[in-house]
């Protein structure tokens, strides 16, 4: 139902408090439950008394999505949660739960994405659809439901997902201030990351309205025309342009926050020895921690295979002979194909059809 008022629109809810002359602390404790401690609704909704209960049960709507699939690695903690979007398309979030026990949820910004790189599936489905900041929060919400049921926390929340975060920045910035707010999911800023393809404007925005949330690059090459060659959008933002947005974000964060800079390993690509002395000599005088991440190989790139491993660790050997910091990074939820959009594309493809069919059918009237 859209004419129902959001539970992150603080204005409205206070309206609608005073109407039904809700107890403060009692709209409080709800909120806390639902939103901090992956309450279920209905433990969440307990704390009010049963007449408000039911008032704010019709009027306001708790999610703005409904889990469709969850699909666990039989190999790792990884699970992908499918959720569907009242427009009917999918989009999925993905928990990895960490050895160590901290717990991280892999946000998506957008139904498919515009930045059409070479290796991502999710960027092969083409145009993107924007989420609302209600659909970007409710991944947040419903993980934590089932976390919590599990007897966990989520820690961590990282823009991996599918999308590119900076093309829907109005709704990423709202999202961002209700996951930071006190009263509503009180996330510290310095445990949510935001990934880009790198748009220097929009990454400086960023840095400047959230400084202490992390943000990362997804370079994969100092080198302009390969990079070129990977992410086409490098041709409009280039990697003179990137670099100078990265001094100027280095100044924007506190000094204990470093710039993540994602390189995925692809064999004969990205992976020489002097591609790695380009990195060095690009990333001299920034604050920078690099990330190697592995290749998942996806249909639509035949062409692109991962680096093995020796290669990727000489490689980080090299980097870390240069004084960079530096992780190899080791992959979750291959078997569940977490890393990329694969199954949600072509799902999509059949909600979009489906709709389309409805439409039609609806003219013919
Ligand atoms: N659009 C944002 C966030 C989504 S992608 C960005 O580009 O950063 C999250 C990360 O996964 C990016 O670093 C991206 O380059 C990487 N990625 C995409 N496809 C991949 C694949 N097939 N294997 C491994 N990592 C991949």
């Amino acid at each position: 139902m859209t004419d129902q008022l959001s539970i992150y629109d603080r204005q409205s809810i206070e309206q609608l408090r005073r109407e039904l002359r809700i107890d403060p602390h009692a709209l409080r404790r709800f909120r806390n439950a639902l939103l901090k401690h992956g309450a279920s609704d209905a433990s969440a909704l307990a704390e009010l008394p049963d007449d408000a209960r039911r008032a704010l049960a019709d009027r306001v709507d708790l999610h703005a999505l409904e889990l469709h699939r969850r699909t666990d690695s039989q190999q790792d903690g990884a699970s992908k949660l499918l959720f569907r979007t009242r427009a009917g398309m999918l989009i999925e979030a993905v928990i990895l739960r960490i050895a160590t026990g901290r717990t991280t949820l892999c946000v998506s910004s957008q139904v498919g994405c515009a930045a059409a790189c070479e290796f991502c599936a999710t960027g092969k489905m083409g145009v993107a659809q924007n989420l609302s900041p209600g659909e970007i929060l409710d991944q947040i919400v419903r993980a934590r439901q089932l976390l919590a049921a599990e007897g966990r926390t989520l820690r961590n929340l990282v823009f991996m997902g599918m999308g590119e975060p900076l093309h829907n920045e109005e709704n990423l910035y709202a999202a961002l201030q209700s996951l930071t707010a006190p009263d509503l999911f009180h996330q510290p800023p310095s445990r949510i990351l935001v990934s880009t393809v790198g748009l220097p404007d929009a990454m400086i925005r960023l840095a400047r309205r959230f400084p202490s949330v992390h943000l990362a690059l997804s370079l994969h090459s100092a080198n302009q025309p390969v990079r070129e060659g990977l992410m086409p959008l490098a041709r409009r933002y280039p990697l003179v342009d990137l670099r100078r947005a990265l001094a100027q974000i280095n100044r924007l964060q506190p000094a204990g926050i470093d710039v993540m800079i994602e390189y995925l390993m692809l064999a004969g690509v990205n992976d020489s020895l002097e591609a790695a002395a380009e990195l060095v000599a690009w990333l001299a005088g920034l604050r920078v921690h690099v990330n190697l991440i592995p290749y998942n190989p996806i249909d639509d790139a035949p062409h692109l295979a991962g680096s093995d491993r020796d290669a990727r660790e000489s490689f980080g050997a090299r980097l870390k002979a240069a004084g960079l910091k530096t992780t190899i990074r080791y992959s979750l939820g291959a078997d569940v194909a977490a890393a990329c959009g694969q199954l949600v594309r072509q799902e999509n493809r059949a909600a979009r059809h489906e709709f389309r069919r409805l439409v039609e059918a609806e003219s013919l009237h």
